[in-house]
């Protein structure tokens, strides 16, 4: 955990200077959204989920906001996020670790105060090994697979977990939870399905607090709510209704740096491959931004400048792309604007939809070029 380091937080703030591209991460918006899911969920807690770096927002800066907000269970995906996150949040909150604790990173884990999320009989076994070797209890949290088979403790398994109350021994129960599959389709029957399945595994283990649902799990309703939901992508703007108007705030505002603009005559080639050519007279402008940053490439979409939509021409390059600004009045961009790719006119599932990809992975894929402003802290 130290000098070979590569976490988000070692890479070098870029200035707004030297920037190719400025990234706004709006934390009045992710406090908004969080206020706006606790009030949903009425008497159940409503934790933060911030693996990923917060889905690449900023796991430290968006966990403090949510902490104001009086969030004090937040889930990382990593034991090594967990230790970050620990050592930013001081001892106060809980923080589980999704993935559970990798083997032989148990003891810096316990005495980190972290609660890893026990996925098998195999991880439960090291988390109680790791009890007796500190001698104290832990807490544990036991995931069950409700029918997801993803990460989670078998039905079978949960049985022999019933059978034998010594392989909890040194633990402390805190919290049996289960992840949904389908909870983005409401209308989905796998939804009820894994509800009635957690439910049977968890009358076989201990009493303790229950936790089901995900951003979109919340929207279907209080029977999935149980006594803590894990929000990730609703607090961060994504949609977590697809189909239906987003009921979130978006949070950030990506744009890009003018590099320089040209005059272009008729039936020239644009880009790589040449995939474009002009059909008339057609001003460009090439701007500083692109796949190396986590646009997708096929993200063939627009860039906007005061509310004028810059159609992307030819292919999206590593470190550049070039718009069509013809709909601009001459000389109304110059080098060192900046042109609006994601924001009120286009949104991160907007994105997503132009590259064929959901907006978790445009937000998780955003690159380490921008200078980042982080507002309403
Ligand atoms: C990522 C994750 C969440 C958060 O999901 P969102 O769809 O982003 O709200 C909750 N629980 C588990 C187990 C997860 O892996």
């Amino acid at each position: 955990m130290d000098q070979c380091n590569a976490n988000n937080r070692d890479f070098r703030q870029t200035s707004a200077a030297e920037a190719g591209a400025v990234l706004r991460i709006d934390l009045s918006a992710v406090r908004e959204n969080y206020r706006q899911l606790q009030s949903r969920l009425g008497s159940t807690r409503c934790a933060g989920v911030v693996k990923a770096d917060s889905y690449g927002l900023g796991a430290v800066q968006v966990a403090k906001v949510l902490a104001k907000e009086g969030c004090d269970t937040f889930f990382v995906a990593h034991a090594g996020e967990g230790l970050t996150l620990r050592a930013a949040l001081g001892q106060g909150p809980a923080i589980y670790i999704l993935n559970g604790t990798p083997p032989g990173a148990e003891a810096e884990t316990a005495a980190a105060g972290l609660t890893t999320v026990a996925n098998s009989l195999e991880q439960l076994a090291a988390w109680r090994e790791a009890a007796r070797a500190a001698g104290r209890k832990l807490p544990v949290a036991l995931q069950v697979d409700s029918g997801m088979s993803r990460l989670g403790m078998m039905p079978s398994e949960v049985e022999t977990l019933a059978a034998d109350a010594s392989l909890l021994d040194g633990l402390d129960v805190v919290l049996v939870m289960s992840h949904l599959a389908c909870a983005d389709e409401p209308e989905n029957p796998a939804n009820a399905a894994q509800k009635q399945a957690f439910d049977q595994l968890r009358a076989k283990l201990p009493a303790a607090p229950a936790s089901l649902a995900n951003s979109s799990g919340i929207f279907l309703g209080p029977d999935y709510h149980y006594d803590l939901a894990r929000p990730g992508a609703a607090i961060y703007g994504i949609n977590p209704t697809p189909g239906h108007a987003n009921p979130m705030r978006e949070v950030i505002r990506l744009e890009a740096k003018v590099i320089q603009t040209r005059t272009l005559d008729k039936d020239i080639g644009i880009g790589y491959g040449h995939t474009f050519r002009t059909t008339g007279q057609l001003r460009a402008a090439t701007i500083s931004l692109g796949y190396a940053d986590g646009w997708h490439r096929r993200a063939a979409a627009g860039a906007y400048f005061n509310g004028v939509r810059l159609p992307f021409i030819g292919r999206v390059s590593m470190d550049s792309i070039i718009i069509d600004i013809s709909a601009l009045p001459e000389g109304a961009v110059k080098a060192g604007d900046l042109v609006e790719l994601i924001g009120s006119h286009q949104t991160v599932d907007d994105v997503a939809g132009h590259a064929g990809t959901i907006g978790y992975e445009v937000l998780t894929g955003l690159g380490h070029r921008f200078h980042r402003i982080y507002e309403g802290g």
